[in-house]
Parts: C-alpha cells; sequence; structure tokens
C-alpha cells in the first residue's frame, strides 16, 4: 500500500522532468496535473514558456491535462492550446485516468503522469500503473483548503515511507521534502 505513494522520479519543476528518459522506458504519453505543476492557482491560464514547452513535447509524446478543478477553470486555462484536458477528474480515483486514456488511445504502460501530489497524481497514477512524476508545487502557499488537507495526509504518508524504505524515500522523495 506504502509503496503505491512513492513516485517513480522527483523533478523539481516541469522543466526538469527526464523526458529523454521516460521516451527510453517506452513513455509515449504524458498525463500533466494542472494546478501547482504547470500553473498556480492565482494564474488563469497556460502561456509563456510553459505553453511552449508543452507544445514541444506535444510533438513527441500524446500530451494531456487532468485536472480534479471544474470545468470552467481547466478549459479557460486549456482550450486555447488545441491539447486535449480532463476536468473534474477525481484523482486519486481511477474514472478520470480511464477518460483520459480513451481520449488519447494509448495503454497504461505507455503513461506518464506529472503533478505536484502524492496523495492525488502520484497515488492515482499508481493505482492505474502509470508511471508517476513528482514535482514541486509552482507555489506551495496558495494550496487551496482540501489540498492543505491533503499535503497534511502527505507528510504522515512520506515519514512512513522513509521508515520502511529509506532508500526510495533518498532517490525519490528527499529532495521533494527538502526543496
Ligand atoms: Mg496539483
Amino acid at each position: 500500500m506504502l509503496k503505491k505513494f512513492i513516485p517513480f522520479a522527483y523533478a523539481k519543476s516541469i522543466f526538469d522532468v527526464d523526458y529523454e528518459n521516460l521516451r527510453k522506458q517506452g513513455v509515449t504519453t504524458l498525463f500533466f496535473d494542472l494546478d501547482n505543476t504547470i500553473i498556480s492557482y492565482d494564474e488563469h491560464i497556460i502561456e509563456g514558456e510553459r505553453l511552449k514547452l508543452l507544445e514541444a513535447l506535444n510533438q513527441t509524446f500524446k500530451v494531456l491535462i487532468i485536472s480534479n478543478s471544474k470545468i470552467k477553470r481547466v478549459s479557460n486555462a486549456v482550450e486555447h492550446t488545441g491539447l486535449p484536458y480532463v476536468h473534474f477528474a477525481t484523482k486519486p480515483l481511477k474514472r478520470g485516468f480511464k477518460k483520459g486514456l480513451k481520449k488519447v488511445q494509448s495503454k497504461r504502460s505507455e503513461v506518464a503522469v506529472i503533478g505536484d501530489q502524492l496523495m492525488t497524481d502520484c497515488f492515482g497514477a499508481n493505482r492505474m500503473k502509470f508511471k508517476a512524476i513528482l514535482v514541486y508545487p509552482v507555489v506551495k502557499k496558495s494550496d487551496h483548503k482540501y489540498t492543505r488537507f491533503n499535503r497534511k495526509l502527505e507528510r504522515f504518508v512520506i515519514k512512513k515511507i522513509m521508515k520502511k524504505y529509506p532508500k526510495l524515500y533518498e532517490e525519490r522523495l528527499k529532495a521533494y521534502v527538502e526543496s
């Protein structure tokens, strides 16, 4: 159970993910969380360098945005990019991920999820047998109430992981915790 929260890898931001390595691992499809992974809660639209990165990645991967937020926020942020998206995904439940899979027509083994939360993005991705890439939140302080609750759980889970799997903690979570 505890292992389901451990990411495949950690990266400081979406710009620091080792996409080349993911490709070598057979990943063809990238599912990006939106809030605090690509944009902060105070931002409303994907633009600038972040848009350029997603567009570049979309040349070699299938890119999809998967968010637990409501349709208005997600469509407003993503629609102009032309990228497919899933709103109200209810991560870590499987239904949103399954919807995403259908949209991009990929196999589970080909998908990596990039997100800032252990309790929703990583846990959900691992439940689906996707590769989970944990990134540091864009702005940690602006986390919503519900997210703050998840962050508490996250700290609890990370402590458990540290005790039970010290090596995996060292490799994949330590930099996240100490950021
Ligand atoms: Mg997020």
